[in-house]
């Protein structure tokens, strides 16, 4: 069902609307429903979002950002991706350092963040139990972000994949959208890493921007900083 449905979005508007309307997947359909009603105590006076969590960013981007998928109570609560958690504090900083976004805070979905040249989404669009998708809810879920590189396959340069889950769903997505295989074997995820396949984007490797890696230093505003100006150039953006 979501094949055909991801398949006949004529525009990304479709495909976000379909996207927020999907409950293709039982588990993390009763997981975000759950989560929305037992809410975080601090969150208590806030109606959740509690759907799957679409893309953001313009529809001519250069550069796309792919992550895993919504946080509980960020995206899951917020509506947006990224917007309402720790993890979003420090990508949107980064992306409004490089240029990439407007402002460097993301609350609310009605706070006024705008990206420049850049679209975010998720290779999961529902929030799943401990940040962990099934491989069957990763397979499910694939053909909303194909369609969303095939609508924006036309300007599309640079894909930065977060963490190791986004850049294995990218071979995959790849292609799918731009009918090329991955090298073999696969180029292995790294912070920093590369790979130019004729015929489809570049993609660059970049640590998740989790509290498990900020809070730790493993990942650092200086190494986004190096990673968002690598795409930049590369997507002829610097
Ligand atoms: S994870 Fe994707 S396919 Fe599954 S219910 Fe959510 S939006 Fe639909």
């Amino acid at each position: 069902m979501v094949v055909a449905q991801a398949a006949g979005a004529a525009s990304l508007a479709e495909v976000d609307a379909g996207v927020a309307d999907c409950f293709a997947c039982p588990r993390l359909v009763a997981w975000r429903t759950d989560v929305a009603v037992t809410k975080r105590a601090s969150f208590r006076d806030q109606e959740y979002w509690g759907r799957p969590v679409p893309g953001m960013g313009p529809a001519d981007a250069e550069i796309a950002i792919l992550g895993l998928a919504p946080a509980a109570h960020g995206g899951n609560r917020t509506g947006r991706i990224f917007t309402g958690d720790r993890s979003g504090d420090v990508l949107f900083a980064a992306l409004h350092r490089a240029g990439l976004a407007n402002q460097p805070t993301s609350v609310s979905a009605d706070d006024g963040l705008e990206l420049r040249h850049t679209r975010i989404f998720a290779a999961v669009r529902c929030a799943p139990p401990d940040n962990k998708p099934t491989p069957e809810e990763r397979d499910t879920c694939a053909p909303w972000s194909r369609r969303e590189l095939e609508l924006i396959r036309p300007t599309l340069r640079v894909v930065v994949a977060l963490g190791a889950f986004a850049w294995a769903a990218w071979w995959p997505a790849m292609t799918a959208a731009y009918g090329v295989r991955p090298p073999v074997p696969r180029p292995k995820f790294g912070h920093g890493a590369q790979v130019s396949v004729p015929g489809s984007p570049i993609l660059l490797g970049c640590f998740h921007v989790s509290q498990q890696n900020t809070f730790t230093g493993r990942l650092t505003p200086g190494m986004l900083d190096d990673v968002f100006g690598r795409a930049k150039d590369l997507a002829g953006l610097a």
